[in-house]
């Protein structure tokens, strides 16, 4: 043990350790306070039916705001949460939270019965052993019905093991928990694999829809996607629509939903209700 720790902190202060390096350590010790410090929040981005413009539900996004450094983007902090393992108490808060959120917001009426909360998980929550438990006992602690919520993986998440990664996912389709590959079509994947697996939604990333008017080739991606997906009994909802352009052309292909700025940013929750008023 005396051994490990000495290795790395001569690791930590090694001179041939390059300012990425510090800037990594640093990242992870201010992270490690962060929680107590309550420097982090919740933040909520409608998603919408393309055919009617109903709210359908939100993705909640974390966001970190340090006290120096200001807004840290979740491109940066989320894969130093996910290397030092801090993700899965950072993750369960995520959950937790944003649970106990949606379920005050049925309960008040404030967004529709049918609508639904989806939430991130990363490669190492997914992998957690006790998953399906651990969210069979949150939603009861929150009171949020498993109908409710909705569990974003990744493609490259789920070929990491992907026999082990199909077990999860029936386990949290039983429970009823609906489940989406997030940004389909960056990661490692075979179309091969898509036939079998237990999923409902696949969300189409950003990089092919925000040149979707102009670039023909995103274009026949998106519409390809959305196609396949259908003749799969899939969803599809589109990332990033940023106008009303890109919105008709997604109408055009059939696509269900979107989320994307043309609609509203990601909100703090007491904005929320607001926009459902607007939607329906
Ligand atoms: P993601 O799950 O694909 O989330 C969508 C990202 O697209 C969000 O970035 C959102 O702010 C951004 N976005 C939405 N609409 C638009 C648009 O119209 N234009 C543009 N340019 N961007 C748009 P964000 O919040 O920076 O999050 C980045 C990634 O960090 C997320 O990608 C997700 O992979 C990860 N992440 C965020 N929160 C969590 C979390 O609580 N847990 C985990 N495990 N990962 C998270
Ligand atoms: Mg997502
Ligand atoms: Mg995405
Ligand atoms: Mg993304």
């Amino acid at each position: 043990q005396a051994k490990r720790e000495g290795r790395n902190v001569s690791h930590v202060f090694c001179h041939r350790s390059s300012p990425a390096d510090k800037i990594r350590v640093g990242l992870e010790s201010a992270l490690h306070h962060a929680l107590e410090r309550e420097e982090l929040r919740l933040v909520y981005q409608p998603q919408v039916s393309i055919s009617d413009q109903c709210f359908t539900g939100v993705e909640v996004l974390l966001r970190w705001q340090h006290p120096v450094l200001g807004d840290v983007s979740p491109a940066i902090f989320i894969p130093v949460l996910e290397e030092t393992g801090l993700i899965e108490r950072f993750g369960e808060w995520v959950l937790r939270n944003a649970c106990q959120q949606y379920a005050d917001w049925l309960s008040q009426g404030l967004v529709p019965e049918d609508s639904k909360l989806s939430v991130n998980l990363s490669p190492r929550q997914f992998r957690q052993r006790d998953l399906a438990e651990r969210i069979q006992q949150l939603l009861a602690d929150c009171a949020l019905p498993p109908q409710r919520l909705t569990l974003e993986i990744t493609e490259s998440t789920l070929m990491v093991n992907l026999d082990h990664g199909v077990q999860i996912l029936n386990r949290l389709r039983t429970l009823g928990v609906s489940v989406a590959i997030d940004d389909f079509g960056t990661g490692y994947s075979s179309l091969a694999y898509l036939k079998d697996l237990p999923i409902d939604y696949l969300k189409i990333d950003r990089m092919f829809v925000q040149d979707i008017v102009t670039d023909t080739h995103d274009a026949a991606i998106a519409s390809s996607i959305i196609n396949l997906a259908h003749n799969l009994g899939l969803k599809v909802i589109a990332e990033g629509v940023e106008d009303s352009a890109m919105l008709d052309v997604l109408a055009v292909f059939g696509c269900d939903q979107y989320q994307g700025f043309y609609f509203a940013r990601p909100l703090p929750a007491a904005d929320i209700p607001a926009l459902v008023t607007r939607s329906v």
